[in-house]
């Protein structure tokens, strides 16, 4: 009960300077929100040119400077009044192609500040210049100013000390205009932006300057284009060259919806979510759903608690979006979720398939620049499949899987089918990508000698994607083999890790593992998919256990189905610790140069580094 003796009173309608204090809190509530909404007013008025200065993170000075067509003397008045605007056409606000519509922002930043509005026109000789103080027009008068606006917001909240207190730290509140800056410039890339604050010492320093560079993006510009070309340079202004140079590019069209922009390179990634930008229509949103888009199309490739970079653009008809839930907020609704999810995510997956000879150029210093992590085209090693020695190898490489994850292999009792096929007396290995193994060492590295270098690769996790290609493939073509276990194995996991695997009891019979209840808390193991060969029942349906649990929220069967052979696969390969022979580490490698991104384990680790004998020469000086 907020006040129990207020009376009743009669209905009024309220004034507008108490309506407008009202507006003021939803639209505008922190400096950054008013940066957002003068960018806004800057580029739908046909900027080429807009230049933010800020003071006191914002509190004490916003001043936004733009090129656009200027507001005459006669508007300058109408234009800080509620609900006045000149951006709907014929009433209708489903088809509104400028960030602005509802008349609020430049009435609400009044109510709340000392506002003064310099323009001038095109058409008007001189610049004119008005005042808001606290909601009351002070006066017109002349100014000098070239074609343009240039609107200044001083002292914010001045008579509000209770919204002043609300405030951030300066700091704070710069870094979120710095964000909404950033984002704004980045989807509006013909346009060059600065931004500079003022030190209490007086002078100024610049926070951030793009300016337009390149042809493409001057001149007559279409909005919102999703060519790829016109977001390189801001893209790269933005996030910096480092960054840039790690970004694939993605596209997808169909009559629906056009998705554009970046995504990184799975093996590069961030600690954090703060570098994925997404954008619908034109306008920056933020939205759970298009996160998790971007988590599902890498799950394949990146390790748990790291994100890759993306920078999205969706453009789909306005009929089947609202982008307007709330004036300040960023949310989205779309009319098909689902679909616009797994369009990202096609996207995304086919991008990295396509990807060649790029791959993440970040290496550490010194000796370890010499070393590249490799690439390969299409993300498979290739070796001409019409030489003799291609064929060769075709026609054993379907038995390699089964050798390297059997039992027989895991006892070191496989045959030395190297030698069976003689093939090491009839083909030179280090002609191959990853040419012939020569040695074995600390248990997971194998080192092998290429035609003009050598290759180290980790056992474990190259092995690993083998498994995990290999299991997706026999999934799509149904043909995963099961082997029944001679004594099925009881697995107590506890009620809530049983029913989530038990939920998926179809889903693991098509990987070839089938299951029972048994009793409320236990599950009972009949048969394991034979590629995996001996595995430790517990560790692996507890492992599953974990994962599902984590991902319930996937709306996607398919992808639930990856993340789950994902995790089997890693329980299928070879340990690092396991002792390999030459012919088996020989296997491994004809293996994974026939295996689709074998150049990265399930997690985005890389599976094999390459040094060069001209690298080799060099760290010895011998050039
Ligand atoms: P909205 O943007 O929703 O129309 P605003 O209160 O932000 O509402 O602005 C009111 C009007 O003032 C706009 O419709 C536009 O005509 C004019 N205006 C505001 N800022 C500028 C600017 N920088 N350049 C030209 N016109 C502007
Ligand atoms: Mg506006």
């Amino acid at each position: 009960m907020l006040n129990s003796k207020v009376k009743k009173r009669p209905i009024i309608r309220l004034e507008d300077k108490i309506a407008n204090q009202i507006a003021a809190g939803e639209v505008i509530e922190r400096p950054s929100a008013i940066i957002k909404e003068l960018l806004e007013n800057s580029i739908d008025a046909g900027a080429n040119s807009i230049d933010v200065l800020i003071s006191q993170g914002g509190k004490a000075i916003i001043r936004v400077k733009d090129d656009g067509w200027g507001i005459s003397k006669a508007e300058l008045p109408i234009a800080v009044c509620r609900h006045a605007t000149s951006k709907l056409v014929d009433n209708d606000i489903s088809n509104v192609n400028t960030y602005g519509f509802r008349g609020e922002a430049l009435p609400s930043i009044g109510s709340s500040s000392r506002l003064t509005i310099k323009s001038k026109t095109v058409n008007s000789e001189e610049a004119w210049e008005i005042l808001v103080d606290n909601d009351n027009i002070k006066e017109i008068i002349p100014a000098s100013l070239n074609v343009g606006t240039c609107v200044e917001v001083r002292d914010l909240f001045f008579k509000t000390p209770a919204r002043l207190k609300f405030l951030k730290s300066d700091k704070i509140e710069q870094l979120s205009i710095l964000d909404i800056f950033k984002k704004l410039s980045l989807i509006n890339p013909h346009i060059s932006f600065s931004l500079r604050e003022i030190l209490p010492n007086g002078s100024d320093r610049i926070l951030a300057n793009y300016k337009v560079l390149s042809k493409i993006n001057s001149g007559n510009y279409e909005y919102y284009s999703l060519d790829k070309n016109k977001y390189s340079e801001r893209v790269s202004q933005i996030l910096g060259k480092e960054i840039f140079q790690n970004l694939l590019p993605i596209g997808f069209s169909d009559d629906n919806i056009t998705i554009g922009g970046y995504i990184s390179l799975p093996t590069f990634s961030r600690s954090t979510s703060s570098y994925q930008y997404f954008f619908v229509n034109g306008r920056f949103v933020s939205d759970k759903n298009l996160a998790s888009a971007i988590r599902v199309g890498f799950s394949d490739f990146i390790m748990k608690g790291r994100y890759p970079v993306a920078i999205v653009f969706i453009n789909c008809p306005n009929d089947k979006v609202d982008a307007n839930v709330h004036p300040a907020k960023t949310e989205v609704r779309f009319q098909d979720l689902n679909y616009v999810k797994n369009s990202i995510i096609s996207t995304i997956k086919s991008s990295i398939a396509n990807f060649n000879t790029k791959t993440s150029s970040e290496v550490s210093d010194g000796m370890m620049r010499a070393f590249k992590k490799n690439s390969f085209s299409h993300g498979r090693l290739s070796y001409s499949r019409d030489n003799q020695v291609g064929q060769k190898l075709n026609n054993y490489s379907s038995d390699l899987f089964r050798d390297l994850s059997s039992r027989n292999f895991q006892n070191e009792l496989s045959p030395d089918v190297t030698t069976d096929n003689g093939l090491l007396e009839e083909i030179d290995e280090t002609l191959l990508s990853l040419g012939s193994p020569v040695a074995h060492i600390h248990e997971n590295y194998i080192i092998s000698q290429t035609e003009n270098g050598m290759v180290i690769i980790d056992q474990h996790a190259a092995h690993e994607r083998i498994v995990y290609e290999k299991l997706k493939k026999s999934l799509k073509n149904n043909s995963i083999s099961s082997q029944a276990l001679l004594i099925p194995e009881i697995v107590e996991l506890g009620e809530e890790r049983s029913d989530i695997i038990l939920k998926f009891t179809l889903d693991f019979e098509k990987l070839g593992v089938i299951l029972e209840p048994f009793g409320k808390k236990s599950i009972c193991v009949r048969s394991t998919p034979e590629i995996l060969g001996e595995i430790n029942c517990s560790t692996f349906l507890n492992d599953l256990a974990d994962e599902l649990l984590e991902h319930e929220n996937f709306s996607v069967a398919e992808d639930k189905l990856e993340q789950i052979i994902s995790k089997m696969a890693c329980h299928g390969s070879v340990r690092s610790g396991k002792k390999l022979k030459l012919s088996e580490m020989s296997f491994l490698l004809r293996a994974m140069e026939e295996t689709p991104y074998s150049n990265q384990c399930n997690h985005g680790r890389p599976t094999f580094i390459e040094l060069k004998l001209k690298d080799i020469e060099k760290l010895f000086n011998r050039n």
